[in-house]
């Protein structure tokens, strides 16, 4: 049993946009966006502030419109840099195992965490498909072009049979774009589709992609480990001696051809 999955997310959206009404905002509107730009910590991290009460501020501004759009808006925890923008449920029935994941993390120590946990639901079209990012993943383009994330995260998930396309040496050749890493309990870790990667993205920008393995409990814990780790994680810098230290030979290969793909860092 998978408790999990969300049977159906146009008749569970309304009790859980409630439930979880912290800092609930639209991507219709950009009165977040516009907050944040002028939140008081942006570009002044020396600031003391109460997170807390900049927290309540969101909350205050809570829309039970939220409540009536017919999929889940954005969410933005949070104030200041470094900005992280975290995707999931980018297509077709790859929410069952990734929204949920979204749906239950907790605002950052520092800077902002602004979150999709569901892009769309309908048709698969992959994220190398040159029209993803301006058809149904539109609403990431525009969370990108106004909020500028220093890091981006999509997570994604995969059935065991396509393993070997995703994480296979050959990737790079027969895809074109580099080799995902296996990193624990069936989650892979890859850079994100050049589509929106080289057009959206300066380099030193952290842009990520995690698969998680379809129906696995294993695998979404450990997702939802990594989400803890990298929702705290202030620069690429940093995150690349995060997984030098933890994870050495996959951080290695993923430079390697990371290089290769996209020149170097
Ligand atoms: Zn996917």
């Amino acid at each position: 049993m998978n408790t999990d999955r969300i049977e159906n997310s146009k008749t569970t959206e309304n009790s859980e946009a409630i439930e979880n009404s912290e800092a609930i905002e639209n991507s219709e509107t950009t009165e977040n966006f516009e907050s944040m730009e002028n939140s008081k910590g942006k570009g002044n991290s020396k600031e003391k502030e109460n997170s807390e009460d900049s927290f309540s501020d969101y909350h205050e501004s809570v829309d039970t419109r939220s409540g009536s759009y017919p999929d889940f808006g954005m969410r933005i925890y949070g104030h200041g840099r470094p900005v992280r923008l975290f995707v999931a449920g980018l297509h077709g029935d790859e929410w069952k195992d990734t929204t949920g994941l979204l749906k239950r993390i907790k605002p950052p120590k520092t800077g902002t965490l602004a979150l999709i946990p569901l892009v769309d639901c309908g048709k698969y079209i992959s994220t190398l498909n040159p029209d993803y990012y301006s058809g149904i993943g539109k609403k990431i383009v525009r969370a990108i072009e106004e909020l500028k994330p220093e890091i981006y995260v999509e997570i994604h998930s995969y059935s065991s049979k396509n393993l070997e396309k995703l994480a296979g040496k050959n990737r790079l050749e027969l895809i074109g774009v580099p080799a995902y890493s296996i990193l624990k309990e069936g989650v892979l870790l890859g850079s994100v589709s050049p589509w929106i990667r080289r057009k959206y993205f300066p380099k030193e920008s952290l842009c990520l992609s995690f698969e998680l393995l379809k129906g696995s409990l294993e695998s979404r814990k450990f997702a939802a480990c990594m989400l803890e780790i990298i929702k705290e994680i202030q620069s690429l810098d940093e995150f690349i001696e995060y997984m030098k230290k933890e994870f050495p030979v996959q951080a290695k290969r993923a430079m390697e051809d990371y290089q290769r793909f996209y020149g170097k860092i």
